[in-house]
């Protein structure tokens, strides 16, 4: 019987495996069609980064309620994984409580520990449920918001539903086989008291031992194809931040927020028509394109903060674009550019791993012009990001390409621009007339 059980067990681990490994090389393969830019440099600061923005949940904290509460679901996935490990061992080696005999009695405050843990989790699951659905916090709302329609509410309830699907199991899978250890049926031996399934044995006591020991093998089951299947599931979810946000915020930006990447091309340019440099041979003659259309004209980190977006919409809801009603929100730039990132990935599975061209483009097809000129530049979006993603880089260079490259800028962008272009200032006066204001003084 336990045979039968490890083959089982063994297969359901290596297909969660299989699919995991398969949509972690796409993921990766997406990312890396990205432009290349050196992210590796300052490692330690960047380690310390990492540190306090993704493992200490440094800017979860800005608001301390809800930073308090993401941080019980946090430590308790961290933490809670520590019991999976003795449950995957003794799902592959046919045991039961594979640590107790090794750990004594702090296998049972390791439990307890671990059950303090899932009780939490489950109760601040139900509190995001009610924010969710029934208080309705704004920035989380469809109705508000359009990019969260269809997909991404549903999301949202699944995992918090499957967590407090995943902790009531735990909990009741402990509780009957605590009954059954006080029974001392077969290899339920007794290895502690545990406080908070204990609590839940008054459920089993009636029940005959055949029953507790189906409904303890169901809850193993259960709780660990559950896991699996969370696993799963995750790569497909804005919950792939869980992982995601520890590489992303080691590769965050590490200059002045307000500084923007210049084009070296263009600024050259600039400086030939000022003067300031010569021509040489160096210049190019052609540049490949002005900024970026596409998800190949981002750079890598662009489109790894893609798949780290956790949809929380701190970004929107301090920006002053959409705060008067534009149409812009850099939480849908970013869902866009993953909505796009996913769409180029099953072009290039149908097409052994090669891009064909499908006519689409993230500019135009995902991203309107309109939301590209609502942007401010203010930053905010990037401040407000508990996980250093940076919205207003994709916007800036989607901008770039709409205004270089297709000229879609309102008339008076473009008296601005021809301006600058002949005049070196965003006037119409000559630059020899710059000083003219100066001439009354001397008189
Ligand atoms: S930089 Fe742009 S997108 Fe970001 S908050 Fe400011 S206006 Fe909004
Ligand atoms: S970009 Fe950052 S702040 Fe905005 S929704 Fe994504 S994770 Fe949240």
């Amino acid at each position: 019987m336990y045979f039968l059980q490890q083959i089982l067990f063994l297969l359901a681990l290596a297909t969660a495996g299989y699919f995991i490994t398969k949509r972690i090389s796409i993921i990766r393969n997406t990312i890396l069609l990205g432009r290349d830019e050196n992210r590796y440099d300052q490692p330690e600061e960047r380690r310390a980064m990492m540190l306090k923005i993704a493992f200490g949940q440094k800017k979860m904290f800005d608001r301390p309620i809800i930073g308090l509460l993401h941080f019980v679901i946090y430590a308790g996935f961290l933490l809670i994984n520590v019991e999976v490990l003795e449950i995957v061992l003794d799902g592959i080696l046919g045991t039961h409580r594979l640590f107790a005999p090794f750990l004594g009695e702090t296998y049972a405050v390791l439990i307890n520990f671990f059950e303090t843990m899932a009780v939490g989790v489950l109760l601040v699951c139900m509190i995001f449920l009610v924010r969710r659905n029934i208080t309705k916090v704004d920035r989380l709302q469809a109705t508000r918001h359009r990019e969260l329609n269809g997909f991404p509410v549903i999301d949202g309830n699944t995992i918090l539903l499957s967590e407090i699907v995943l902790m009531a199991f735990l909990l009741t899978m402990n509780a009957a086989d605590s009954v059954l250890q006080s029974r001392g049926e077969g290899h339920y031996h007794f290895v502690g008291n545990f406080f908070f399934s204990g609590l839940l044995k008054p459920l089993f006591e009636g029940w005959n031992t055949t029953a507790l020991v189906v409904y303890e093998r169901i809850a193993w089951w259960l709780h660990i194809l559950g896991i699996l299947g969370f696993a799963i599931y995750v790569t497909y979810s804005k919950h792939l931040h869980i992982f995601l946000a520890f590489p992303n915020t080691y590769f965050s930006n590490l200059k002045s927020k307000g500084e923007i990447a210049n084009m070296p091309a263009v600024t050259q340019e600039v400086q030939i028509m000022l003067g300031l440099a010569q021509p040489s041979s160096d210049t190019p003659t052609e540049i490949a394109r002005f900024g970026a259309k596409d998800i190949q004209d981002l750079t890598w980190k662009n489109l790894m903060d893609a798949y780290s977006c956790t949809e929380c919409g701190r970004c929107t809801s301090q920006c002053p674009a959409n705060l008067t009603g534009k149409v812009l929100s850099p939480r849908k730039i970013m869902m866009d550019t993953r909505d796009r990132l996913e769409e180029v990935g099953r072009n290039m599975e149908l097409n052994k791993g090669m891009f064909v061209d499908d006519g689409k483009s993230l500019y135009g097809d995902y991203i309107s012009a309109e939301e590209l000129r609502a942007c401010t530049t203010c930053n905010a979006c990037v401040q407000e990001c508990p996980i250093n993603i940076s919205p207003l880089d994709i916007i800036l260079q989607l901008r770039r390409y709409q205004i270089m490259e297709e000229s879609d800028a309102p008339a008076s962008w473009n008296a601005m621009f021809s301006n600058l272009e002949n005049n070196q200032a965003p006037w119409k006066f000559s630059p020899a007339d710059r000083f003219n204001w100066a001439d009354k003084l001397n008189g």
